[in-house]
């Protein structure tokens, strides 16, 4: 058997080598080390992969989160609302701003958004709502929207994890994950499900001014040159990074049909176990999730395969797992709201029973593109060894 491993970069890079090795040296030898061709032949591919407007290509995933905030206007005071179950980074941008975050707690068998509490939370200061398409998994954006034209907020959607998903709306169309808010985020970190050879990401956008206003921000707030209107920062995308990401792009849907071949595999034998709870796709008409994982709409690009152990037993999987040597992670182990960076006495601990049942629950499994199934075969094996 291979050796197992969280993420396979080594195996998948083996397979594009001569391409990607090729694109490399060209910018090298090219010269054009920032903002070069290959900048701007991605940005366009990407365009119209996702089928949206506008990327504005930039330097991390963070970035694109804040600079969306920024090129939006939110004022200090503000309030933006995100879920307490996602990595920092989406709620680290918020309070760096000097806007009020405010977290809610998540759908216990989706981890996105509860609808209910996003209703509950918004206030005549709410400005804007951050949904995160957790592990993969399109949040209910089509509700999301409908609230957020009810209240008159903009929609930022953290696409960092979700990249190369759809969302398919009631009326049967479709539209990519990142590009149905007002703004989308996404991140090309090596380990996301298209992964850069270092930092990485991109905002999307439909908004032609709102575009404009992005592209001002992310250089120095500079829309002629040395004319600087608005507050900035200096966030690129490298010339390398984007020839890298212009090959992957090409093998992105390959890439997500074999996470979810990946992800089918796993449920087929964990789902039968009754200490574990498989992950579960939201349901829409298309949608057919009989075995908890979409065949038809693409709407679970499984950045991880994250499951929840019941029963109290994760502790007992978690000691096999290191004992036998088998990659696994938390994601994530401490709700935001307890963290002491957003600790905040606005918070009352019976507002996130979910979140905090959550970090006790859930593991994931190894989940990449070069998995096996003898890998997975051995993998659930040992799971239910162990938690039956
Ligand atoms: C990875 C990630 C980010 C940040 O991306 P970087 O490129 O590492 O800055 C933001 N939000 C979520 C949900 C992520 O998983």
């Amino acid at each position: 058997m291979k050796k197992l491993q969280m993420v396979d970069l080594k195996g998948q890079y083996e397979k594009i080598k001569e391409e990607v090795d090729k694109s490399i040296i060209d910018v090298v030898d090219s010269t054009a080390y920032i903002n070069g061709p290959a900048v701007k032949q991605f940005q366009e591919n990407l365009e119209q992969y996702m089928g949206v407007k506008h990327v504005i290509p930039c330097a991390n995933g963070t970035d694109a989160l804040q600079i969306s905030m920024m090129a939006i206007g939110l004022k200090p005071g503000d309030e933006v609302i995100t879920v307490d179950f996602t990595f920092a980074a989406t709620v680290e941008v918020i309070a760096l701003l000097n806007l009020t975050p405010v977290l809610i707690d998540v759908d216990k068998d989706t981890f996105n958004i509860d609808l209910i509490k996003l209703e509950q939370a918004i206030t005549p200061k709410t400005k804007a709502i951050v949904p995160v398409h957790l592990f993969g998994h399109v949040a209910q954006m089509e509700e999301i929207m409908d609230i957020a034209k009810k209240h008159n907020l903009y929609v930022i959607e953290d696409n960092a994890q979700a990249i190369g998903a759809n969302y398919t709306f009631k009326d049967g169309s479709q539209q990519k994950a990142g590009t149905i808010g007002n703004v989308g985020a996404t991140s090309f970190f090596p380990s996301k499900n298209l992964g850069a050879y270092g930092d990485g990401g991109a905002i999307f956008t439909n908004n032609d001014d709102l575009a404009h206003t992005i592209r001002g921000v992310v250089n120095h707030g500079m829309y002629e040159r040395y004319h600087h209107d608005v507050v900035g920062v200096n966030s690129r995308l490298d010339s390398v990074q984007a020839a890298i990401l212009d090959i992957k792009l090409k093998h992105l849907d390959d890439y997500s049909f074999r996470r979810q071949n990946a992800a089918r595999h796993y449920t087929e034998v964990l789902s039968k176990s009754e200490n574990i709870e498989t992950p579960k796709t939201i349901t829409h008409k298309q949608c057919d999730n009989s075995k908890g994982i979409c065949d038809t709409c693409d709407c679970h690009v499984f950045h991880q395969y994250t499951i929840k152990i019941k029963n109290g037993k994760r502790g007992e999987l978690v000691d096999h797992f290191k004992a036998n040597n088998i990659p696994h992670g938390v994601y994530y182990p401490i709700p935001l709201h307890s963290q002491k960076a957003y600790k905040d006495e606005r918070y009352d601990e019976k507002e996130f029973k979910v979140t905090n049942e959550l970090v006790d629950e859930v593991i994931s499994l190894p989940m990449h593109t070069e998995l096996d199934k003898e890998q997975i075969d051995y993998i659930t094996s040992e799971i239910i060894k162990v938690i039956g």
